[in-house]
């Protein structure tokens, strides 16, 4: 069986590859937008602040090619706080 959905590049955008740290044929771009960037500091990524605001400029886990299997490990905790 594949498993396609959890790999989506799209070499043709005007910004790719829009972080640097992941090889071009690697490059996953399903989550453009991290969906985990509300979780704060329960995001698992590399993140940074500056000025008081979270920095993500310099993490490449929701575009590296385990990002599927790490954005959906960390699901649950977005769902527990829509609770
Ligand atoms: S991009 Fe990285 S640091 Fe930012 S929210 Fe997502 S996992 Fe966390």
């Amino acid at each position: 069986m594949t498993e396609n959905y959890k790999f989506n590049p799209n070499q043709k955008c005007e910004y790719f590859p829009c972080h640097k740290g992941v090889e071009k044929e690697d490059f996953n771009c399903l989550f453009c937008y991290c969906p985990l960037y509300l979780l704060g500091e329960e995001c698992g990524g590399n993140y940074s602040y500056h000025d008081g605001l979270k920095d993500c400029s310099g993490c490449t886990k929701p575009h590296d090619s385990d990002s599927y299997d790490f954005v959906m490990s960390k699901m649950h905790l977005i769902f527990r706080r829509n609770d």
